[in-house]
């Protein structure tokens, strides 16, 4: 059957037809290393790991390419705010996101291109443009892309450039974010402006530092080609981001760039989106130290279609972690070794069709629980489709049960915290004994405790 996946450029279901047979090249816009990612983020890399394991799964040779932008006007600020090196900054970051996208079970991307190790190819592509003339250079030095040479600005995002009254405040956008209120001539290159402190890079227009939009337009046109398969991102990167990458690529090529558009939506706290500068943020740190599993984060997801917004609750995720330690607890007891080849046909069919229609992931939920709940199905056969499941749904079924710390435990180790800011050591000392007569040990760490079975 045909995978179906919603073209954000055409704004319907499409069939998915990858251009070279078989072969697949996606590009995921990737953090901006100047702070840890909050959960909404990974809601963006948690869906690019669906695509990417769902093509997997049906035969396809991916080829996933993950940017990291390691220079735009967030890192910079960053950098010179807190007096340190932006590489400083940037590896630091960078480390830590690997670490979370692991303890999420989201798979490697083949590679994972640093926005600073491409500025030769992003001064090609902007010298090119210049030649055709699609950009211009402006007193100070920085080049502009003119929006109004390309026809088909606002395709994407779904405006017509002539509706809209640009222009009206002036004629330029330097900044790396913008809203559609706010459309205008967008920065290719930056000129060097003193507060960008010693982060410069030297081209042939001069010293100054690459826009935002290029970094990907040059890393995903060097690595997959001028034309290629899928380009994922959350739906706030459709304008101004993906706009401008479309408008500098094709117009680069005069050919065509990405075939399929498709953006997760937001997630949100209190109905507005969950962001750094709404405050209103949950990183993968405060979910540890509550003890959550974050693969209960990929379950909770999953719960709708990546498509609809959905309303964070730590509660809802509560809930999850509980569906998904069933799930882990059922499939561990089977009482039979796991047979690659027992796969339930008829189950393994239900799941592909709902998988194929753009990826619902809420109804394979419900396939994966009438699955568990059959009579007619034997122990081995569920433990295989269930595991042929968990390739694309990514829930790490064979993780260890027991390193799911009982509520109970929570509990009393929360007590013992208490019973410390209080000084109450004899108290926290019985508290520690008594965490440790029911079979988990905890120890104390510069983070907060931390919790392990014995
Ligand atoms: P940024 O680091 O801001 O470029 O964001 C990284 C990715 O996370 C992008 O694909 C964004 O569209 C996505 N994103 C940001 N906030 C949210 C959110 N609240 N829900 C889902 N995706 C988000
Ligand atoms: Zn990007």
């Amino acid at each position: 059957m045909a995978i179906k996946f919603y073209n954000t450029l055409h704004r319907k279901k499409e069939v998915f037809k990858s251009i070279k047979n078989k072969k697949v090249g996606l590009y995921t816009c990737g953090p901006t290393v100047y702070d840890l990612p909050h959960i909404g983020n990974f809601r963006a890399y948690i869906f690019s790991d669906l695509v990417k394991r769902y093509l997997l799964w049906k035969g396809y040779d991916v080829k996933h390419i993950m940017n990291i932008t390691d220079i735009d006007d967030k890192t910079i600020k960053k950098s010179i705010e807190q007096n340190k090196k932006l590489k400083d900054i940037t590896e630091f970051y960078i480390t830590e996101f690997y670490k979370d996208c692991n303890s999420l079970n989201i798979l490697k991307a083949d590679k994972y291109t640093k926005a600073t190790s491409y500025i030769e190819e992003m001064i090609k592509m902007i010298n090119n443009l210049m030649k055709k003339g699609y950009a211009y250079k402006v007193d100070g030095g920085s080049i502009y892309f003119d929006i109004h040479k390309f026809k088909d600005y606002g395709k994407l995002s779904n405006f017509k450039l002539k509706d809209l009254k640009t222009n009206a405040k002036g004629r330029l956008n330097n900044k790396d974010e913008y809203g559609k209120d706010d459309v205008r001539d967008f920065a290719l290159w930056k000129s060097y402006d003193k507060e960008d402190g010693e982060i410069y890079f030297e081209s042939p227009f001069g010293r100054g530092r690459p826009g935002w939009h290029i970094e990907c337009s040059a890393m995903s046109t060097y690595e997959l080609g001028k034309n290629f398969d899928i380009h994922t991102g959350g739906v706030d990167n459709i304008f101004p981001h993906h706009e401008n990458e479309i408008a500098q690529s094709k117009c680069g090529t005069g050919g065509d760039f990405v075939k399929y558009w498709m953006h997760n939506e937001h997630l949100l706290v209190d109905g507005k989106k969950m962001s750094k500068s709404l405050g209103n943020f949950y990183t993968l740190r405060d979910l540890n130290e509550k003890d959550i599993d974050p693969i209960a984060f990929r379950y909770f997801i999953y719960g709708s279609h990546y498509r609809n917004k959905i309303n964070f609750t730590l509660n809802a995720l509560s809930g999850a972690e509980n569906a998904l330690k069933k799930l882990r607890e059922f499939y561990q007891n089977l009482p039979v070794v796991l047979n690659t080849k027992k796969i339930n046909k008829s189950y393994a069919d239900k799941f592909t069709k709902v998988m194929d229609d753009d990826l619902n992931t809420s109804k394979a939920l419900a396939v994966v629980w009438n699955l568990v709940k059959d009579k007619k199905i034997n122990d081995s056969s569920k433990k295989a489709t269930l595991f042929y499941f968990d390739k694309v749904l990514g829930f790490d079924l064979d993780k260890k049960v027991d390193e799911i710390i009982p509520e109970e435990i929570k509990k009393i180790a929360e007590e013992r915290e208490l019973a410390r800011k209080n000084k109450d050591w004899s108290k926290s000392d019985n508290l520690r004994e008594e965490i440790a007569s029911l079979g988990y040990e905890i120890k104390d760490t510069q983070d907060g405790y931390k919790i392990n079975k014995k």
